[in-house]
């Protein structure tokens, strides 16, 4: 068993109580990817570290790492809450379906590259009020290859044409230009511009995304797309993500009970 003393940069993905006095928080690290942390005396009065163990909270913290075993925080060097996140269900309810996403898109204990600083850049959108549907369908598109699904946003994938008019077919595995529509009946018939959007979240970098306008039309295709291919060919169904649904039922009701 090795044991290192080691600075990283994570954020809280969820809190858990165990056993009497304790807690098992699982953070989203730069080092390691998500990595389940045993805080002793976390849930006793007067604990010294405990808000900056909150769900949401980010910063960095000393801790032992361990590939195989429960990691232990010592202590903690900085950290910072996502107000806005915390405390709006909208956002709150993205927020906890992204992470919980990303909990199942990499192994514990393993380094996850770049994606780090994507998930914050995500979490810090969100944060900032931008829209966290699409902030999160940037994340959905690009965790695909996570999941093992590599669709091809370049060019058909039948005749390698990267004209304008694509859909997207599930049983190729990526784009099919109009002239090969007639190969998959089952193609998903998107308009071009949701499929413009799927194309350009694929290698969009979120740290350079300041502003998001995508018109409520697009934005509602974008998700029947997403929770297709999901549904489909990932084969994942999240509470968090059923809980968004639900959400969007609810508002369509309290909508129409307002305007009756
Ligand atoms: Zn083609």
């Amino acid at each position: 068993m090795t044991r290192v003393n080691e600075l990283f940069n994570g954020v809280v993905m969820q809190v858990r109580d165990y056993r009497e006095h304790d807690q098992l928080i699982k953070f989203l690290t730069d080092k390691q990817g998500p990595a389940m942390f045993l805080v002793r005396g976390a849930r006793r009065k007067n604990f010294k570290m405990a808000s900056d163990l909150l769900p949401f909270t980010y910063g960095q913290y000393v801790g032992w790492l361990s590939k195989d075993r429960l990691n232990y925080i010592i202590s903690v060097q900085e950290s910072n809450h996502l107000t806005h996140i915390a405390t709006d269900i909208n956002a709150n309810a993205y927020a906890t379906y992204l992470l919980e996403l990303v909990d199942r898109a990499f192994d514990d204990g393993k380094n996850i590259g770049g994606w780090y600083d994507q998930v914050m850049a995500a979490l810090h959108l969100i944060e900032k009020g931008r829209d966290p549907q699409i902030v999160v369908n940037v994340i959905e598109v690009q965790l695909l290859g996570r999941f093992g699904i590599l669709p091809e946003w370049r060019h058909c994938v039948i005749c390698g044409r990267t004209e304008k008019v694509m859909d997207y077919s599930e049983a190729y595995g990526g784009l099919i230009c109009i002239n090969h529509f007639d190969q998959d009946p089952h193609r998903l018939h998107l308009d071009p511009k949701t499929v413009n959007y799927l194309r350009f979240f694929a290698t969009l970098n979120l740290k350079k995304v300041h502003e998001i306008k995508v018109d409520p039309l697009v934005k509602r295709n974008l998700r029947w797309a997403l929770d297709k291919i999901y549904g489909d060919q990932v084969g994942l169904r999240l509470k968090s993500k059923r809980f968004i649904d639900q959400m969007g039922t609810w508002t369509a009701q309290l909508k129409n009970w307002r305007e009756k």
